[in-house]
């Protein structure tokens, strides 16, 4: 994630930081000043809210270890303010094994309160209340700590997908119909809940609202990915690979380049070095080294030089299209040595789109 800071590794997971977590601490030091606090009171709250970002961690490293077992690597985790984010390089599909992953995370916070627990005592339901409101001090510590954990479980597991409790409520729908249907009805409630969990922000708790569009944000795209795979079952590099492409020379200009934009719908060129291919053109690029004079640079200069290529016979998923689009707009498609075909990932959205209509019509 961007704009995060390396804290270390552990069980060869990066451990990330964002740095929107700083404006959380100065937040609770802005409350407590606010408030008259004494600096001990304020040191205890600030204290109390790096223990959480322990629990969080711990949490999150409790989805990783279970994923592990499922030979799911993580690549990291990421520490927000809102909470945090594992990110595995994928779910588990098999129903079974994504409800266990997800039950891990709240799992943790559980055995922390059970843990908790032997070293506080509950007082009755009027001194809690008191106690709690005196806030975060030496004596009352432990007891936040506990109920902080009890309420982390608790939320954790709200159907509110991509929320732990959302996999667990898409997993269980997959065991009676296809995952991407699952995903979408999941999605479809994580979201609305998303939107109440907004108003009830608003009101009462910004966080709330900030996990409320985090949540709506991840429902849809998490939903997307899903979809997208399921339209592109069975469809081989081969059947994407466009056979008409346009191309241009290394040593061609600029201003060439600009006119075939001008001339054709393509917005991405691939670029030949003595008739093999050698990097990509697109359109922003044009546009960029015309507004820095260059018209009379030959596109060498300026090209992407990455490619990415695949299998003819190979059938891509969604996300290593996506993720290798990212690198090159257009990916090579290769029979036997020779060049079949290119990928653009914009067609690939417009076919994604048309098998999507047709599914749906039947
Ligand atoms: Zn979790």
């Amino acid at each position: 994630m961007k704009g995060s800071l390396k804290l270390g590794k552990v069980f060869g997971i990066d451990v990330l930081i964002h740095w929107t977590f700083s404006l959380l601490i100065l937040f609770i030091i802005y409350k407590n000043y606010r408030a008259g606090h004494t600096t001990i009171e304020t040191v205890w709250s600030v204290v109390f809210i790096l223990s959480l970002f322990v629990t969080v961690f711990l949490h999150e490293l409790g989805h990783s270890l279970m994923a592990k077992r499922f030979n799911v690597k993580t690549n990291s985790i990421t520490l927000l303010p809102i909470g945090g984010v594992a990110s595995l390089e994928r779910i588990p599909e098999k129903p079974k094994e994504e409800i266990l992953v997800a039950l891990a995370g709240p799992a943790v916070n559980l055995a922390l309160a059970f843990i908790t627990y032997f070293f506080i005592s509950i007082p009755d339901a009027q001194t809690l209340l008191e106690q709690l409101n005196e806030g975060v001090n030496s004596s009352t510590f432990l007891l936040n700590f506990f109920i902080v954990n009890i309420w982390l479980s608790v939320f954790n597991l709200l159907p509110a997908f991509p929320m732990d409790g959302g996999r667990v409520f898409r997993a269980l729908l997959s065991f009676f119909m296809p995952r991407h249907r699952a995903t979408w009805i999941a999605a479809r409630l994580g979201q609305l809940l998303g939107i109440g969990f907004i108003i009830l922000g608003i009101s009462s708790n910004p966080f709330l609202a900030f996990i409320g569009v985090f949540i709506i944000l991840g429902a849809q795209s998490e939903n997307q990915v899903v979809q997208s795979g399921f339209a592109l079952k069975g469809t081989k590099a081969g059947d994407l690979a466009m056979r008409d492409y346009p191309v241009l020379s290394e040593n061609d200009t600029i201003s060439k380049a600009a006119e075939m934009v001008l001339n054709s719908q393509n917005k991405v060129f691939l670029i030949l070095t003595n008739s093999a291919p050698s990097g990509t053109l697109g359109r922003d690029e044009i546009i960029l080294a015309l507004s820095q004079g260059k018209q009379h640079a030959a596109v060498a200069e300026v090209m992407n030089r990455k490619l990415e290529r695949m299998d003819a016979e190979e059938e891509p998923d969604f996300l290593s299209l996506i993720t290798k689009g990212k690198e090159s707009p257009l990916i090579l498609v290769y029979r036997k040595d020779k060049l079949e075909g290119v990928i653009d990932i914009e067609n690939v959205m417009e076919y994604i789109m048309i098998m999507q209509a047709k599914q749906n019509a039947i």
